[in-house]
C-alpha cells in the first residue's frame, strides 16, 4: 500500500537530520537551568500519563498514554485511539518502540498491537494480556513484555504465529533485545532468553532481590539495569553487576536514558529525574518543576531535547537561547537594574537589592566593608583603575575599589540628584553623571551641573555617550544632546514620529554613526550632518519604546524592550535607513526562549551589553544571557516538513499517491509542518508549487499554502523549513498532484464537439427545412380555411341581401329578380303563373294601438301562416312594409284565389292574444294570373289593382284582376 518513493524521501529526509556536534548539549548547562516545558491534557495530551516516547524518521514525535497515541508536531497532538484505523483493542498505549527499519510499533492494554508508517497501520494478532513492552528485533521477531504472561517471542507478521513464552507466570516491563536473544526485566529479575533457553539472573550475579523495571545498554556496551533497589551496572566481558551510584541506591528506577552527550538520566518510580554525567548526580522533582515524580518515560529527541513522560504531564528540558540567572542562583536581587562589563573579564550586575559579580559561573555578591551591598542599583561604570562607580537610587554615586566604598556622591556634595540613572567615564577622566535632575560632570573632584540652562533638552537625563572623536552625547527624555563647549546643544528628533526619550546611544562598530534606542524605535543618526532616520513601527518593530541597542559581532543587533527582546539584521536596519527597505525581519524573543521574564529593563544603565561573547540584559527578573551563536548553529538544522492536509474545495483528500483531483477543482489548500521542537513559533517556510511558481514563494510562520483557479495539469508541491537564521539546507518534502482536465479542457473534446457540430448544423438546417414545410402548408390551410370562410360570409351576405329579416321570407329583391326569372319560365313551358299581393289591414292601427315592437311580432306570425299555404316551388316574399306577394307556378287565378281565401280566413281565425290581447288581423288580397299579362311588371300592376279593388270593397277580402278584355 506503501508508495516506496515516499517512503524513501521520507526516510532520505530523516536521515538529513542526523544529530550534528554543533548543537548545545542540555549536558553544558545546570540541570536547573535547563529550559522547562510541560504539557498536559489542557494543551491536547490525551492523558496526563505518557507511557512512552518515539520519534519517528519522519520528525514526528509520538507518546502513548493510557487514552491513545498522540502525535506532536511542535504545534499540535494528533490523536490516535482505539479504532479500525489503528486496529487497537484499546486506547491505552503503554509501549512504542521502532521497529529495525524505521516503523512505529504500538503496544499495551488487552494485548493490542499495530505497527504504522505514519499514515497506515497494521493490527497484529493482539496477545492474551497487558502489553508493558513490544520490541521488533534485528532478526524480524516480536518480543512482548507481558503482565502475568511473562516474555512472549513471536514472529513479526500480522498473523502472528507459534508463540514462545518464557517464565510465562510472571511479568515483564521491558524488553532489550541483544545479539543473542533479549534481556528482559521481570518480576523475577533479569532474564536473557534466545532460542530455547532461558537464564535468570538475581542475587548471585550483584543483583537484588527484587524486580527489575528497566533495562539499557549504553554506547560503551555497558548493561544498565533498573531495579525497584536501585540502578545496577556491568561492562561487557564482566559477570558482577555493581551499583551505578550511590545516591541512587534504593531508589525503584522505572526509565533510563543515555543522551547524545553521554549522560544518563534516570527516572524513578517516586522521585523524579536523575542526570549523571562524569560522576556528579543532578536531580529534579516536582519542587523544581517536573509535573509528577513517577517517570515513565525518558527520550531524546533529534535536536537534543529531554522529553520525560510522567504521571502529570509531558516534561520538557532544552537548553534555550536565554539563560537566566537569578537570585537562585546567587544574585543579589532578581530586579537587575544595571550591568557592567568589567576589564577584568567580570559581568557586574546591578539590582534592586545590591550588586553581584559573575565571573565565569560563579557568582558572587559585591561587598562593602561592612558586607555586601544592598542599596538599590540603577547605573554601574568602571572607572580608572579598574575602579566601579555605582549609581544609587536614592543614595547617590558610590565609588568602589577593592572591596570598599571609598567616596559617595549625592546631594549633600554637590550633585543635582541622589538618582543615579547613568554614568560614563571619558577619555579625559571626567565622570558625567545623569540623574533626573540634570547632568553632573566630576572632573578633578570638582562637580558642574548642565541643566536645561545650559542647553539640556531637558532635566531627565538617561544616557551619556562619547565618542570615538571624543564628543560627549546625551540622551534625555526631550531628545539627544551634544556637547559644544560648555554649553549642550539639544537635537531635536520629534520630527520622527513624536520621537523625545532616548534611551540608549550605541555608537556603530565600523561607521561613525550613532543608533539611538528610542520611545519611538531605532533611530540612526550621523553626527556630522545631522541627518536621522527611524526604523520604527512601520518598518516592523512590534514595539515602541526600546531601551537599548547590542551589536552581536554576527550582524545582529539586539533591541531591549519592556516586551521582549527584538533581533534585527543590521544590514536590513541600514536599508530600511536609506529607503531601500521598508521592513526588517525580526525576532522576538519572550519567555518560551529561556527568558524568566520578558521585560528588560531601561531608563538606567546600562541594562543591555555585550559581555564574554554573549548578549547581557537586564530583566525583571534576573539576567538573561544568549549567546548568538547558539541560534546560527540552527543553520546546520535540516528541519524535515510533514504534508499533514491536504484540501480540494473544502474536502480532505488522502495523502496517498496518486492524487488525482477531480475536474473543476477550484481551491487547494496544503498544511505542513516543519518538525522542529525547539522553536516551532519561529519556524519559516517556503513553498513551490510546480507547474504554477516559478519560484519559491516565502510563507514566513505561516504553515498552510492555498492556491485557488488552478487550471488542469500535473503539479508537485515542493515545502521546506528553517529556524531563523537556518538555511534551507535542501530540506524539502513535496507531494504530486494532478488536476484532471474539464471535458472542454481536452483535445479529443474538440474533436468530438466540432464533429458533433457539425451534425448539429446539418440537423438542425433539416428540422428548419421541414418546419418551413410544415409552415407553408400550414398557412396554406390557413388562407383556405380564411377563402372558405370568405366565401360563407360573402354567401351570408348573399342570402341576406335576399331575404328579409323581420320575417325571413325572400325580400322584394329576391322577389322581383324570381317573379321576372318565373314569369319568363312560365311563359317558356306554356304554363299559367299567379301572383297574389296581399296586404295587412289598418295595420297602422296595430302600432298605434299597441306599439311597433307587436306590430313586428305580429308581421312574423302572418309570415309564419303564409309559409303554411305555400306548396314546394311556389313562393312567399315581403315586397315591402305590411305588403306581401305570393306566386303559385302552374295555378291559374281563380286557384290562387281559393288558397289566398284559405289564407285569409286562417289570418281572421288566427289567435293573437299570446302577441297582444284582444289583437286580431285581416288581410286584403289582390290577385292576377299571366294569362293577360305581356310582362312580369304588368302582372304585378294587376295584381296591385285587384288589391286596390279589395281594400275599396271593405278590405278582408281576395279580388281577381279582371281584364278590360274579359270584361
Ligand atoms: P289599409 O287597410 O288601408 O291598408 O290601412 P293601413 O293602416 O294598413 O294602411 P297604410 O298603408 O296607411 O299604413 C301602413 C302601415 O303599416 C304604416 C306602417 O306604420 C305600418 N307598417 C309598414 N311596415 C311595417 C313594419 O315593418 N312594422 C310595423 N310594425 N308596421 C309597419
Ligand atoms: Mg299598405
Ligand atoms: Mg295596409
Amino acid at each position: 500500500m506503501f508508495h516506496a518513493s515516499w517512503l524513501t524521501s521520507l526516510l532520505l529526509i530523516s536521515s538529513l537530520l542526523a544529530p550534528t556536534g554543533a548543537r548545545s548539549d542540555p549536558g553544558h548547562e545546570a540541570l536547573h537551568q535547563l529550559h522547562q516545558q510541560t504539557w498536559t491534557t489542557r494543551q491536547g495530551i490525551p492523558h496526563n500519563t505518557i507511557n512512552a516516547i518515539a520519534q519517528t524518521p519522519d520528525g514526528y514525535l509520538w507518546f502513548a498514554t493510557w487514552e491513545g497515541i498522540a502525535r506532536f508536531n511542535g504545534h499540535r497532538f494528533r490523536i490516535f485511539e482505539r479504532s479500525p484505523q489503528t486496529g487497537l483493542p484499546d486506547a491505552g498505549v503503554l509501549s512504542l518502540s521502532l521497529t529495525p527499519n524505521g516503523r512505529l510499533l504500538a503496544a499495551g492494554a488487552r494485548g493490542g498491537i499495530s505497527l504504522t508508517d505514519g499514515r497506515n497501520w497494521t493490527p497484529f494478532e493482539p496477545a492474551p494480556t497487558m502489553i508493558s513492552h513490544a520490541v521488533i528485533d534485528a532478526h524480524d521477531e516480536l518480543w512482548l513484555a507481558t503482565q502475568g504472561a511473562g516474555v512472549i517471542r513471536r514472529p513479526a507478521r500480522p498473523s502472528g504465529g507459534e508463540d514462545q513464552s518464557y517464565l510465562p507466570g510472571d511479568s515483564s516491563t521491558h524488553i532489550l533485545p541483544d545479539d543473542s536473544g533479549i534481556w528482559a526485566a521481570t518480576s523475577r529479575g533479569l532474564l536473557h532468553a534466545s532460542g530455547d533457553s532461558e537464564t535468570l539472573l538475581g542475587p548471585e550475579s550483584g543483583l537484588p532481590a527484587a524486580p527489575v523495571l528497566t533495562l539499557l545498554r549504553r554506547k560503551d556496551d555497558q548493561l544498565l539495569v533498573g531495579t525497584e533497589q536501585g540502578l545496577y551496572m556491568r561492562n561487557r566481558g564482566e559477570s558482577e553487576f555493581r551499583p551505578v551510584h550511590e545516591d541512587l541506591n534504593d531508589l525503584a528506577v522505572s526509565a533510563l536514558l543515555e543522551d547524545h552527550g553521554g549522560a544518563l538520566w534516570i527516572g524513578t518510580i517516586s522521585t523524579g529525574l536523575f542526570r549523571l554525567q562524569q560522576g556528579r548526580i543532578e536531580h529534579l522533582g516536582t519542587e523544581d518543576g517536573l509535573p509528577n515524580n513517577r517517570v515513565l518515560a525518558i527520550f531524546q529527541d533529534r535536536e537534543d531535547s529531554i522529553w520525560v513522560g510522567t504521571n502529570g504531564g509531558l516534561f520538557r528540558l532544552r537548553s534555550a537561547p536565554f539563560v537566566t540567572l537569578t537570585r537562585e542562583q546567587g544574585l543579589a536581587g532578581n530586579y537587575v537594574r544595571a550591568l557592567l562589563s568589567h576589564s577584568d573579564g567580570s559581568l557586574w550586575v546591578g539590582t534592586s537589592e545590591g550588586v553581584s559579580r559573575l565571573q565565569g559561573r560563579e557568582i558572587e555578591p559585591v561587598v562593602d566593608r561592612d558586607g555586601p551591598i544592598d542599596l538599590s542599583i540603577l547605573s554601574l561604570a568602571e572607572s580608572t583603575g579598574g575602579d566601579v562607580l555605582i549609581g544609587t537610587h536614592s543614595d547617590g554615586m558610590l565609588h568602589w575599589r577593592d572591596g570598599q566604598i571609598i567616596a559617595r556622591h549625592d546631594r549633600s556634595t554637590g550633585m543635582p540628584s541622589n538618582d543615579i540613572r547613568y554614568i560614563q567615564v571619558d577619555s579625559r577622566k571626567r565622570i558625567w553623571v545623569a540623574t533626573a535632575s540634570g547632568l553632573a560632570r566630576i572632573e578633578d573632584g570638582d562637580i558642574s551641573v548642565f541643566r536645561p540652562e545650559d542647553g539640556l533638552p531637558g532635566d531627565f537625563v538617561i544616557a551619556v555617550h562619547e565618542d570615538r572623536q571624543g564628543r560627549i552625547w546625551v540622551g534625555t527624555g526631550f531628545g539627544l544632546a551634544r556637547l559644544q563647549g560648555d554649553r549642550f546643544e539639544p537635537i531635536s528628533l520629534r520630527h520622527l514620529d513624536e520621537a523625545m526619550y532616548v534611551y540608549g546611544i550605541h555608537e556603530d562598530r565600523e561607521a561613525p554613526l550613532l543608533w539611538l534606542a528610542t520611545d519611538r524605535g531605532l533611530i540612526r543618526y550621523h553626527p556630522d550632518t545631522g541627518r536621522a532616520d527611524l526604523i520604527g513601527r512601520d518598518a516592523g518593530i512590534p514595539v515602541d519604546k526600546l531601551f537599548h541597542v547590542v551589536d552581536d559581532r554576527q550582524g545582529g543587533f539586539w533591541l531591549t524592550s519592556n516586551r521582549g527582546i527584538v533581533r534585527v539584521r543590521k544590514d536590513q536596519a541600514i536599508a530600511v535607513a536609506e529607503g531601500e527597505r521598508k521592513t526588517v525581519d525580526l525576532e522576538l524573543y519572550t519567555e518560551g526562549d529561556g527568558m524568566i521574564s520578558a521585560q528588560a529593563n531601561g531608563g538606567a544603565g546600562p541594562a543591555a551589553v555585550w559581555h564574554d561573547d554573549q548578549v547581557r540584559i537586564a530583566t525583571a527578573v534576573g539576567l538573561a544571557s544568549v549567546d548568538p551563536l547558539h541560534l546560527t548553529r540552527y543553520e546546520e538544522t535540516i528541519l524535515p516538513v510533514s504534508i499533514e492536509q491536504f484540501e480540494a474545495d473544502g474536502r480532505p483528500i488522502e495523502l496517498m499517491p496518486p492524487i488525482e483531483l477531480p475536474p473543476g477543482t477550484n481551491r487547494i489548500a496544503i498544511q505542513f509542518a516543519g518538525l522542529g521542537f525547539i522553536m516551532p513559533q519561529r519556524i519559516r517556510y517556503r513553498t513551490r508549487l510546480e507547474g504554477f511558481d516559478d519560484d519559491w514563494v516565502s510563507r514566513g510562520s505561516q504553515s498552510v499554502a492555498e492556491y485557488t483557479n488552478l487550471g488542469p495539469g500535473e503539479y508537485v508541491f515542493h515545502v521546506s523549513a528553517a529556524y531563523p537564521y537556518g538555511d534551507w539546507n535542501g530540506s524539502e518534502t513535496s507531494i504530486r498532484f494532478t488536476i484532471a482536465p474539464l471535458p472542454w479542457q481536452r483535445a479529443w473534446f474538440w474533436v468530438v464537439a466540432t464533429i458533433g457540430l457539425i451534425g448539429a448544423i446539418l440537423l438542425m438546417t433539416r428540422w428548419r427545412l421541414h418546419r418551413l414545410e410544415q409552415r407553408a402548408a400550414e398557412l396554406r390551410r390557413q388562407v383556405e380555411e380564411k377563402t372558405r370562410e370568405l366565401k360563407r360570409q360573402a354567401e351570408n351576405f348573399e342570402r341576406q341581401a335576399r331575404i328579409d329579416q323581420l320575417t325571413g321570407l325572400a325580400n322584394r329583391r329576391a322577389f322581383d329578380e324570381w317573379l321576372a326569372a318565373e314569369f319568363e319560365r312560365s311563359k317558356t313551358r306554356g304554363e299559367i303563373l299567379s301572383l297574389v299581393v296581399m296586404d295587412l289591414d289598418h295595420f297602422k292601427r296595430v302600432n298605434d294601438d299597441y306599439s311597433h315592437l307587436v306590430g313586428d311580432l305580429v308581421m312574423k306570425k302572418v309570415a309564419d301562416v303564409l309559409r303554411e299555404h305555400i306548396r314546394t316551388g311556389d313562393q312567399a316574399a315581403r315586397w315591402g312594409g305590411e305588403e306581401f306577394t305570393l306566386t303559385f307556378h302552374a295555378t291559374d287565378a281563380r286557384a290562387a284565389a281559393h288558397i289566398s281565401e284559405r289564407i285569409r280566413r286562417s289570418l281572421e281565425s288566427t289567435n293573437f292574444d299570446p302577441i297582444a290581447p284582444g289583437l286580431s288581423i285581416t288581410a286584403s288580397f289582390g290577385i292576377s294570373d299571366s294569362t293577360a299579362a305581356n310582362n312580369y311588371e304588368s302582372l304585378l300592376r294587376q295584381a296591385d289593382h285587384a288589391l286596390y279593388q279589395a281594400k275599396a270593397e271593405g278590405r278582408n277580402r281576395v279580388i281577381i284582376h279582371i281584364t278590360d278584355i274579359k270584361k
